[in-house]
């Protein structure tokens, strides 16, 4: 098996190109037999979730709408901690069916803090398509409707996702060797 180095860290292959590119048009066939005649706006969380964004959505073959937004965290005043922002939101999404494109979730810490700033914007529907899910990480339970692949808690990179700004273009996803 091609390990590959990455800074200091070997990673060995895990997905293919191919089992992925399957995934992600089988996941789009889903939305596009549950979307139909909804017109559903898709959100795509940047930076990682770019190439898995622009792949499903080249497999949407239904009315659709897409935007990318980047979270960002800062420390609120308030004793809850840290403050969740979406930039670049510039589509009014109230009465819109939302999907939101999020590469990994991973303990879930993310999007349950983002998802209840969206609600107040008081979409028709919101669901979550996540190419990838750590189940054993889960520390705030997130509702995926749509997955990919269900992995285990190991570092991954590839496919839009880096390892500390390196790694995104690769085409298929590798996780951390022991
Ligand atoms: P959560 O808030 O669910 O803990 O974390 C979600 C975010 O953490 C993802 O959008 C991603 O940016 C980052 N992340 C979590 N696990 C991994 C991983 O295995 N590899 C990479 N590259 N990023 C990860």
């Amino acid at each position: 098996m091609q390990t590959l180095r990455v800074h200091d860290k070997e990673f060995e292959p895990y997905l293919s190109a191919a089992a992925i590119s399957a995934k992600v048009a089988g996941m789009a066939e889903a939305i596009n037999n549950d979307y139909a005649g909804k017109k559903p706006l898709f959100i795509a969380i940047l930076n990682g979730s770019f190439i898995f964004a622009a792949d499903l959505f080249k497999n949407i073959s239904i009315e659709a709408e897409i935007c990318f937004i980047k979270l960002a965290s800062y420390k609120g005043t308030k004793s809850s901690g840290h403050v969740i922002t979406a930039i670049g939101l510039d589509t009014d999404i109230i009465d819109r069916h939302i999907i939101i494109l999020e590469d990994i979730v991973d303990t879930g810490k993310t999007l349950s803090e983002f998802l209840p700033q969206l609600q107040h914007q008081q979409p028709a529907s919101m669901v979550i398509a996540a190419l990838l899910h750590k189940p054993e990480a889960t520390v705030y339970p997130i509702d995926i409707k749509y997955l990919g692949f269900s992995i285990p808690n190991k570092f991954v990179l590839g496919y839009g996702l880096d390892y500390d700004g390196l790694g995104r273009n690769l085409g298929e996803i590798y996780q951390l060797a022991r």
